[in-house]
């Protein structure tokens, strides 16, 4: 596990909840505005090409939107710390 994680607003939630419903995901995304690891966890996401579950306050659809946006981009960190991730999308 990553270490970030130990400080992640999702940790105590059903990790289910991540990919299920669209409303589920919807109640996750609320609580990722909140999370002081949120960068961290959408890089996981994109650097491992995880296609399920919301990460760093998004869904897989709108991960599979910024990977497209920038197709050839294999570090994130410089690109999600200049920019809200609502921005990107
Ligand atoms: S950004 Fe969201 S999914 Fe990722 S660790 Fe934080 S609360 Fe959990």
């Amino acid at each position: 596990m990553a270490s970030w994680w130990a400080d992640a607003a999702c940790a105590d939630t059903d990790a289910e909840l991540m990919f299920s419903t669209a409303a589920d995901q919807q109640l996750i995304k609320r609580i990722c505005r909140r999370c002081p690891v949120a960068t961290e966890c959408l890089i996981e996401s994109l650097e491992n090409q995880i296609q399920y579950g919301v990460w760093g306050g998004l869904t897989e659809r709108e991960r599979r939107v910024l990977l497209r946006k920038h197709p050839n981009r294999s570090s994130w960190r410089s690109l999600l710390q200049a920019n809200s991730t609502t921005a990107l999308v």
